[in-house]
Parts: structure tokens; sequence; C-alpha cells
């Protein structure tokens, strides 16, 4: 039974607004809960729209959150298909795209990232596209059914997470695919030079050209079809259809607008919070892929655009919003599926912060883990096809202390002993 003593608005309702949300009650809070999102669909995940869902091993019912009833069954009142245009700080309201206005007492904002543009011509014909939404998923599924039963072209701009597991898809459709990449190889901020090269491996051996320190410069096409793609250097790449993968940006319009502080670009932007997710006003909090965070474990701030940081963020927010002590502390973690690759990814190992890489298994075979270092503490570690080591890496991550390279790459050596 929901009491009008407080009211908790969540602009955003994505992994971390319905986690959020999902806290609130389970915390026992009676107020009103509003939810409010500006796509239709309710609350979904979005990591099965580059695996399962486009490969078709996951049908769409199984992206979602919760079921749609939850929300009633919980009294929390869902707005779907409506932006929030406008934040008011000082008359402490929000108001949506058809005008109403909402009272908030506490307010968090889990309002994602979305996907950077090309900005080259030729981005305006149909045949190019963006991955994000659940819709853009399910166009994007028809378009490689229909590249691989004719033999067409696909070209993917950016080599990054999503890049490669759309690539890995449109291959399991039989689609001819090239991936254009400024950088010299796959997942270069992530994994450094040493490790992309196993990507480049993976793809490869399944068919995939990559064409590394070239950009796109302009799509062509005809009558709204796209016909190539051109690179700074010169090439032409056959093209029925291009996806632009080349990262995202965290959603801060209402914020700035809003005044509160935010991130500069060059510490990762986002909504600037605190170690308990609050931003410059004490009754605005930020989760998710938007919120820029100070790491009370890592030192510094970051932002993280991770599943397992909206799932665990959304709740570590609603709690603070609750007046409990929230100091959030995750160690980074990621994972990605890529044809017989599963991989998970712990801690934060950006280029120049670590001066030695340290394998352990087969790397020829795909079956390692790999340990990034400085000064000999683990700074992160990425476990490739073996499994159940996620919670020993991040030990080594949070221990900080530092540990014998040999031993460290020595499989026989047990993760848990080393510190
Ligand atoms: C294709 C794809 C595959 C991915 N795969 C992985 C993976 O394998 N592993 C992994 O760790 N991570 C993965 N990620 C990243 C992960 O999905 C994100 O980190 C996560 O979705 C972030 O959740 P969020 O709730 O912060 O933001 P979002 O999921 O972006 O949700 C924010 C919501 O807020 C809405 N919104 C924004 N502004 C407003 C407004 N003004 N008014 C109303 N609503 C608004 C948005 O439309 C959106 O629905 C993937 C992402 C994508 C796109």
């Amino acid at each position: 039974m929901v009491d009008a003593h407080q009211t908790f608005v969540i602009i955003g309702a994505g992994l971390a607004g319905a986690k959020a949300a999902e806290t609130l009650r389970a915390e026992g809070f009676t107020g009103r809960v509003i939810l409010i999102g500006d796509e239709l669909d309710h609350p979904y995940e979005r990591p099965p729209l580059s695996k399962g869902f486009l490969t078709g091993s996951a049908d769409r019912d199984s992206v979602f959150v919760q079921q749609p009833h939850w929300y009633a069954d919980h009294d929390i009142e869902l707005h779907l298909g409506q932006p929030v245009v406008h934040l008011d700080r000082a008359a402490r309201t929000v108001r949506l795209g058809d005008g109403t206005a909402l009272i908030y007492d506490k307010l968090l904002l889990a309002t994602g990232s979305e996907p950077r543009r090309l900005d080259i011509p030729g981005t305006d014909l149909a045949g190019v596209h963006h991955l994000r939404r659940l819709a853009h998923a399910e166009r994007l599924k028809h378009v490689l059914t229909s590249l691989g039963r004719e033999n067409g072209h696909l070209v993917i701009a950016g080599a990054g997470w999503i890049g490669l597991e759309v690539a890995a898809a449109a291959r399991g459709y039989g689609a001819e695919v090239t991936v254009v990449e400024s950088a010299p190889t796959p997942l270069h901020t992530v994994l450094g030079p040493e490790l992309g090269s196993v990507f480049t491996d993976l793809h490869t051996e399944h068919g995939v050209r990559f064409h590394f320190g070239a950009r796109l410069t302009e799509i062509t096409g005809q009558d709204g079809m796209v016909l190539a793609a051109l690179t700074d250097d010169g090439e032409e790449h056959p093209a029925h259809d291009v996806l632009a993968a080349i990262g995202a940006a965290p959603r801060i319009a209402l914020a700035e607008a809003a005044g509160l502080a935010l991130a500069g670009p060059a510490a990762g932007g986002g909504i600037a919070v605190d170690t308990g997710l609050r931003t410059s006003d004490p009754d605005i909090f930020a989760a998710g892929d938007v919120a820029n965070a100070e790491h009370p474990l890592l030192g510094g701030t970051l932002r993280v655009e991770h599943w397992a940081n909206a799932l665990n963020g959304g709740p570590a927010a609603a709690r603070a919003m609750l007046g409990h002590e929230v100091s959030y502390d995750r160690v980074p973690y990621f994972f990605s599926d890529q044809y017989d690759l599963g991989m998970e990814f712990s801690g934060n190992a950006a280029p120049g912060s670590y001066d030695q890489v340290v394998c352990r298994g087969d790397v020829g075979k795909r079956q390692f883990i790999a340990f990034w270092l400085k000064d000999g503490r683990v700074l992160a570690g990425m476990n490739v096809n073996v499994w159940d080591v996620t919670e020993a890496i991040q030990h080594l991550i949070r221990s900080g202390q530092p540990v014998d390279p040999e031993a460290l790459s020595d499989p026989k050596v047990p993760l848990g002993s080393l510190v």
C-alpha cells in the first residue's frame, strides 16, 4: 500500500532505473515510486541485443528486467514513451513531454547513454544503422537475415565490443563483414595492443575482414540504398548496410540544463557523483552509464558503461536515496560472447596505466586469463573461456598488493594463494 508521504522519481527506465525501483520496494519504501522512460518498451537488458537476441538464440520476452505486470503489482508508477524534458531543481519538479509536471522529494537520473553518430556524408541513408534499443536490434536482425540470404556486405565502423559482437552475429547469418577501425587492434582502449590480437585472429578465422588504421569518410548510395563505404586511405568497401558502432555518449542534457556538476570529457564525461552516487544537488542521484562516480577503492573517478554497473549501481543509488550510508566500490565488470569465445573482464586498465601484461593458460587456444599490472599490482584481469575465477581476480585487484608475476602466470598456483 502506497502512502504519499514521499515521492521518489526515477528518470530512465533502463536497467539502472528498474533495479533502483525494485530496490526501493525491497527496502520497504512505502512512498510513491515513479519510473519514467522515453522508450515504449518495458525496462529491458541490452546485452542480448548484440548477442542471443540478434543471433536468434534468445527470444524477445527473455530480455525484460521484469514481467510487465510486476510494476503495477509493486505500485511502481511507470510512464513509458514519455521523455522528461525539463528538471526544475528549485521547484523540485520534472516535466514530461506531454506537459505533465511531477513533484519529487528525491530524484534519480538513470538516463544511460546513446550511440555516437558518424559525422560524415551518407549517414542519412536507410542502410545506416545504430544499435542501442530493442527496436534497433529487431531491425538489425532483419537486415542480417537478408544480407546472409543474399550474400550481402555489412561494413561495421568500430571494433569495440558491440562492433565485434555484431560482426560475429552477422557471420552467423552468412553476411560478408568488413570492420573498419582507426586503432591498430580491436578493443584497443580496453585491452591495449597486447590482447587485441586475440580478437583479430578469432574474427579473421571466421571470415571477417579488418581494415585497421582507417576511418570512414563517406557512405555512398543511390535512391536511399547504401552502395559503398569509403575510408580516409582512399579505399572503397562494398556495402549494402553500415553499422556505426563507434561508442556511446552519456545522456546528460537534463542534468546540464539543471546546472548539476558534470565530469569533463577527459574524465569520461557524465554526471559527477560522490561515492554514494549523489550529485552536486543532495536530493538528486545518478546511476548506470550516465554517472561518473568517485571510486573509493580504485581512487579517482570512473564512468562505467557496463551492464553490471547498472545492475548494482541502480540499487546502490536507491539505498542512498533512502538515507543509507552507501560507498559504491564495485570493481568494474564486463562480459562478452563472440562465436565460441566467452570472456569476462574485471577492473580497469586504460592504455598508459599499466606496465606489464601477464597471461596464464593457453592464449593460442583462447583459454587463458590475462592480467594487467602496474608496479606488480593487478589492475585488471580478463578470463577467456575459463570460468568461475571472477571473484579471485577481483580479490587480487581489491587487495592492491603486489603479486609475483611468475606465480600469476602459472595455472598450477591457485589465484587465491597469491595475496
Ligand atoms: C547492444 C548492446 C550490448 C551490450 N552488451 C553488453 C555486455 O555484453 N556486457 C556489459 O557489461 N554491458 C553491455 N552493454 C552495456 C549495458 O547495456 C549498459 O551499460 C546498460 O544498459 C546501462 O544501463 P542504464 O540503465 O544506465 O542505461 P540505459 O540502458 O541506456 O537506460 C537508460 C534509459 O533512459 C532513457 N532516457 C534517457 N533520457 C531520458 C529522458 N530524458 N526521459 C526519459 N527517459 C530517458 C533511455 O531511453 C533508456 O531507455 C551493452 C549495450 C548495448 C547497447
